[in-house]
């Protein structure tokens, strides 16, 4: 008879397999048991048929690997801790000294500063190019260029590429093409199906997704995705996973197996919510340009049309106002502050509508071309009535003197 330590750690009951229900398992590990040392030999942790240590993989992140797989029309995913691990994995996966990276002047900012700081230490060169201009992209292609990012719609400023000319573009010289996926999240385009209906497949190669927008959908998880349908490249981004070991919480990723069910949902909330009030910001005097991509004179309206408006398409739940001119960064400061329910901070699509003003100029290499002069301000439009949501907008205006 053992002491109770020792039995209570190797307990004989087993409960009966076959328990079903709606949510998935949360399956929590470093250690993962062998049978046998033949076993703890012979098995493979780049297999998804077994299991080794819980850094490789879990039957919870299996799980959530292969729906985000299907969401945007993948084969391959690996999991990180951020939204922002998953654009620093792919660089680091795919970049060499001497290899040069192309990078839209509208991307998400880190992703500019990665590249300034520890990819420009190792010897990797960035250029920025000009999304809207896709003969910017051709003139900045060099024989260096390995990697080529894309970003649709464009961070804060929301103008939306002429992506199927991008990647044509990219692939043709030979580049890898990355995008950021976080906006369409799999649900406003297929970026593995670029050119929809019909037979010639136009796809990125590579889908970093932050996790932390849409499918976490509740503000509260940190986590991102690479998705690929190359199995090649697949592991050569996995092996450089492994050897950084990254890895996610068992908890996160149940939360957000929990949230993807009612993505298609949220995404279409949100998105009739912020087309109703980007729509009614043009009738404010207060805003010289009101950008997504939605609206018709918003820039890069077409390319968006094209690829995003159908009925299980999309825009998103993000639209930008700039302020006319004559108000003083004092101003602006003064509207974000007298918002009430759109509350200062960052990150966007959970419950929560937020707001943050942008300092464009600083951001830019110069001042797009598409953009009104002024300060541009970032509104993130949660789950609250729309009702209440313009008339917070309404007040703050008036409130800002
Ligand atoms: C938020 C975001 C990221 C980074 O995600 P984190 O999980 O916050 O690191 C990357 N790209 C885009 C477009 C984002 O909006």
């Amino acid at each position: 008879m053992s002491a109770l330590s020792t039995t209570l750690i190797h307990h004989p009951y087993e409960a009966p397999s076959g328990f079903e229900a709606p949510q998935h398992a949360v399956h929590k590990a470093s250690t993962v048991f062998f049978p046998t040392v033949a076993a703890m030999r012979s098995r493979e942790w780049k297999d998804k048929t077994a299991y080794t240590y819980g850094l490789h993989g879990t039957p919870t992140t299996y799980a959530l690997e292969e729906r985000l797989c299907t969401l945007e029309g993948g084969a391959q995913c690996v999991l990180v801790p951020s939204g922002l691990a998953a654009v620093a994995l792919v660089a680091l996966a795919v970049l060499k000294t001497g290899d040069e990276v192309l990078i839209p002047d509208n991307a998400y900012g880190p992703n500019k500063t990665l590249a300034e700081g520890e990819l420009l230490a190792w010897g990797i060169r960035h250029r920025y190019y000009n999304a809207m201009d896709p003969a910017d992209l051709a003139a900045k292609l060099s024989p260096a260029t390995r990697l080529v990012w894309v970003e649709a719609a464009g961070s804060v400023t929301l103008e939306f590429p002429d992506l199927q000319a991008l990647v044509r573009l990219a692939k043709a010289h030979g580049a890898l093409v990355a995008l950021d996926n976080t906006w369409g999240a799999g649900i406003a385009f297929k970026p593995f199906d670029l050119v929809p209906g019909t037979s010639q497949p136009l796809a990125v190669d590579i889908s970093a997704h932050a996790l932390t927008k849409y499918p976490s959908g509740g503000g509260d998880v940190l986590m991102g995705s690479v998705i690929t349908r190359d199995a090649h490249l697949h592991m050569q981004i996995k092996l450089c996973h492994m050897r950084l070991g990254l890895s996610v919480g068992a908890n996160d990723a149940e939360m957000v197996l929990r949230s993807l069910p009612s993505i298609a949902l949220r995404y279409r909330a949100h998105d009739e919510a912020t087309r109703a009030l980007a729509v009614w910001a043009q009738s404010q005097p207060a805003f010289v340009q009101v950008l997504h991509p939605a609206l018709p004179d918003s820039p890069g309206h077409g390319f968006w049309k094209a690829l995003c408006d159908r009925p299980d398409g999309g825009a998103a739940c993000l639209f930008s106002v700039v302020f006319a001119p004559h108000f003083s960064q004092n101003q602006v400061d003064a509207f974000c502050d007298a918002l009430q329910l759109f509350r200062l901070g960052y990150s966007w699509a959970g419950p929560v509508s937020l707001v943050v003003p942008y300092n464009l100029r600083a951001m830019r290499t110069q001042w797009p071309a598409e953009i009104a002069h002024g300060t541009v301000v970032r509104l993130s439009v949660g789950l609250e009535a729309v009702s209440d949501l313009q008339a917070d907008i309404a007040r703050a205006l008036l409130a800002m003197g």
